[in-house]
């Protein structure tokens, strides 16, 4: 495995070598604790300001609006659980069938401690209905949570719309934009969304560094309980190298979205258009809907992913079955089977995620090797299911 293929940009991304660039002064002899009164904590003060204020404008909001966090997970948790704990007289939650894990099993242990939680269904293509949505909230709704883009099949939700429907009801919506950020545009004065997790290394930022944007006047209970760090929405001292890496890595990405944006999407396409072109018996989940210009999903009839997988690892290419989080069982992805996949073809999904790294000549090898390695994978579940 000389020179590995990584297509797996939906489960994490490498760091930038700006963004390490970046970080190691901080990991050096800048390691002052922003909070302390002398100089080698004010100084960092102003480091933890440049990174917020370069989020903040990668996602259009004010600096004041972004609350540094440890991730995606956290920032799910902390909206939910922040607004749950702000209306406590509410006991409904409308989610989706599709959400990442930290929002469904969140709602799921939500479910045990008694609350209401409604999940919207998905048409085959993973679309969402408008009408659902509207019909499910009620008096007792205490938040809607909704996923921006979906991890597995890249399809974009339309949040513009969604947050219309929140506001006209006045229901508080949080939305999951770990994979829109730095992906598509974002840009939260265009909406009325109340709460957005972001998280660091989808974007080629460390792992364990995002943030939530808490739309200003937003009221919420924090989940720890500290200093006034983070005005006291999220104390503890900062991880000011990850910080400063978030904040360069989004600066980045405002600068590569727009001519990235088509770069990619043509290679995806390309890879897409070649998959069904020399493979037979292949399905593009998503693919009436808007997606996120890196992400292929594809059933492989009469596969079985693990399989297909293991075989593409074998020749370089590192991809996933769907969902990195839930992968080390062998279940189909809940996404899939919500979109109404049937379970024996969703059993041979795989997730191919591109990113600003990934090189022309990239697709083309794997446009090659893979026919032959379905084949293979083909024939070795063929002879599974007879042995
Ligand atoms: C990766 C991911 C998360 C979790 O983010 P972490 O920073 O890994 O905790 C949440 N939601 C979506 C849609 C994701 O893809």
């Amino acid at each position: 495995m000389t020179d590995t293929l990584y297509l797996d940009n939906n489960a994490t991304t490498r760091v930038a070598p700006e963004v390490r660039e970046a970080i190691l002064p901080f990991l050096g002899e800048r390691y002052g604790n922003p909070s302390s009164p002398h100089h080698f904590g004010g100084s960092i003060e102003a480091d933890l300001t440049l990174a917020r204020n370069r989020l903040a404008s990668l996602v259009g909001c004010s600096p004041k609006e972004i609350f540094f966090t440890s991730g995606g997970t956290e920032s799910d948790n902390l909206a939910i659980r922040g607004i749950l704990a702000s209306h406590p007289d509410r006991r409904h939650i409308v989610t989706t069938q599709v959400e990442h894990s930290a929002v469904l099993v969140q709602c799921r242990e939500l479910e045990k401690q008694g609350f209401r939680v409604t999940y919207l269904p998905v048409d085959s293509d993973g679309g969402l209905k408008i009408a659902d949505l509207e019909e499910a909230i009620d008096e007792e709704t205490a938040l809607v949570s909704i996923m921006w883009a979906n991890n597995e099949t890249g399809v974009i939700f339309p949040i513009e719309e969604i947050s219309r429907v929140c506001r006209e009801r006045e229901v508080p919506l949080h939305v999951d934009g770990v994979q829109a950020v730095g992906k598509i545009p974002v840009n939260l004065a265009n909406t009325s969304i109340d709460l957005m997790a972001i998280s660091g290394h989808k974007f080629h930022a460390p792992k364990g560094v995002g943030a939530i944007y808490i739309r200003s006047g937003f009221k919420i209970k924090p989940l720890f309980w500290g200093g006034n760090q983070e005005r006291g929405r999220r104390p503890g001292t900062e991880p000011v190298p990850f910080i400063v890496g978030l904040g360069k890595a989004a600066q980045l990405a405002e600068e590569c979205l727009d001519h990235e944006f088509d770069r990619i999407r043509v290679l995806r396409d390309e890879l897409e258009k070649g998959f069904l072109k020399k493979i037979p018996e292949v399905w593009v989940n998503g693919g009436g809907q808007p997606r996120l210009p890196n992400t292929l999903s594809a059933c492989f009839e009469g596969v079985e992913g693990e399989a297909l997988l293991m075989l593409m690892d074998q020749n370089g290419i590192a991809a996933s079955s769907g969902s990195a989080c839930l992968s080390h069982r062998l279940e189909p992805s809940h996404v899939l089977l919500a979109m109404g996949v049937p379970e024996e073809i969703a059993k041979g999904a795989v997730r191919l995620g591109l990113s600003r790294y990934t090189e022309n000549e990239e697709i083309e090898r794997v446009l090659e090797v893979m026919p032959g390695l379905v084949e293979k994978a083909r024939r070795l579940s063929k002879r599974m299911e007879r042995g």
